[in-house]
């Protein structure tokens, strides 16, 4: 399922293309032709990630509420800009692609240069110009935690850009800056939990293909939505309504106040950590990788009840989602592991099983400990840890 750096990529991608242009809107496949008929001649005038949930705002003060679920998946085609992590990923990159993205300009089936290595987007990420850190809002007075152990490697909060203000993410590392996004060209760009780009052949715009749920269209960019769990029409009031129960997602408010009912919700529950991460009235975004992954940089026991999470460790884990999601959302991988040597990091970009530390893991020998992964099943989800390290 796509986590939530995806869907803020699939946003962002909505943003470069669709914003500020009027858009019709019609459902191939019929089930949401009511909604479409609602949208359809509006302009398009906000595109918004939540969590795992997007919102596309028309003009009128009507929404587009999509949720892609396991299966949903964006398609789109036409005169789309793509970035530098997509061009120098040959256009192929995502969680459960093996080839993955590599630093490599040379791999770039698109036959663009990257003017933006992804190596250079990747080490840059979080690591924003000093000016940028400065300006953040400290999430609280006591600056970021230490760890006492030295085992975690939870991110400098001062490593982080102010998420808030998405030209300081722009600017700082060049995700939509003019040296790293290319002009909009003839291209297929498939959004969902990979993500897929190629070159497009044939007319505009292609006829759908399959059980296209809605298609949005303007004059020189189409998207095809495929699958969602949700795809509603809402007023201005009803996406409140819906955005009022989720819980805070960083790259949107890394406000003291934010990390402050993170760590207040989670410390007031008596179920397991694990389940506390992935509940989206609790945090925003977290899937089942960054879960893993986070408890695993965190070196805690997922079974942990929240009310036993320490203040530290609470503080510790929403600023480790904070950075992992802004990282994730620069390079498009679930990259969770630092500190890595240059021929390490190549690796772990081009691979996914060089990537993590416990994630589809089980079995094998801890990166760390050596003891072996465990894989056991909790609410219904695959848990991967490391009972020694996080015992
Ligand atoms: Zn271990």
């Amino acid at each position: 399922m796509p986590e939530g750096h995806s869907v803020h990529r699939i946003a962002r991608q909505f943003a470069r293309n669709f914003v500020g242009r009027p858009v019709r809107a019609s459902s191939p496949q019929g089930r949401f032709a009511e909604g479409a008929a609602v949208l359809d001649g509006r302009e398009m005038i906000a595109a918004r990630a939540v969590g795992k949930q997007m919102f596309l705002e028309f003009d009128g003060g009507v929404w587009l509420r999509v949720h892609l679920g396991i299966y949903g998946a964006w398609d789109f085609a036409g005169e789309i800009t793509t970035d530098a992590t997509i061009r120098s990923a040959g256009g192929r990159m995502g969680q459960t692609n093996q080839r993955g993205t590599t630093d490599d300009v040379e791999t770039d089936a698109l036959g663009a240069q990257s003017e933006g290595t992804l190596d250079e987007i990747a080490l840059g990420s979080g690591r924003a110009d000093a000016s940028v850190a400065a300006a953040a809002p400290a999430s609280g007075s006591s600056g970021a935690p230490r760890n006492a152990s030295g085992a975690t490697e939870f991110a400098d909060l001062a490593d982080l850009a102010d998420p808030a203000d998405p030209a300081a993410i722009d600017d700082a590392d060049g995700e939509d800056s003019v040296r790293s996004i290319g002009a909009p060209r003839r291209a297929r760009l498939r959004m969902a939990e990979q993500e897929k780009a190629g070159d497009e052949e044939g007319d505009f715009p292609p006829e759908p293909v399959g059980a296209v749920r809605v298609r949005l269209l303007t004059d020189t960019a189409v998207a095809d939505l495929r699958g969602p769990t949700a795809c509603e029409v809402l007023h201005e009031a009803q996406v409140d309504a819906v955005i009022a129960k989720l819980g805070p997602d960083p790259l949107l408010d890394n406000s003291a106040e934010a990390e402050q009912r993170f760590v207040d919700t989670v410390r007031k529950k008596q179920t397991p950590i694990a389940l506390l991460l992935m509940d989206q009235s609790v945090v925003s975004g977290i899937g089942n990788v960054y879960r893993a992954e986070m408890l695993f940089r965190a070196r805690l026991n997922p079974h942990t009840p929240g009310k036993q999470v320490t203040e530290y460790t609470a503080r510790a884990l929403w600023r480790d989602w904070a950075y992992l999601l802004d990282l994730g959302v620069r390079t498009g991988q679930m990259m969770t592991m630092d500190d890595l040597s240059d021929a390490d990091r190549a690796k772990a970009m081009a691979n996914r099983a060089d990537r993590h530390w416990v994630y589809k893991r089980e079995g094998l020998p801890c990166r760390i400990c050596g003891t072996h992964i465990v894989l056991e099943e909790l609410g219904g989800r695959k848990l991967y840890w490391c009972p020694k390290d996080q015992a």
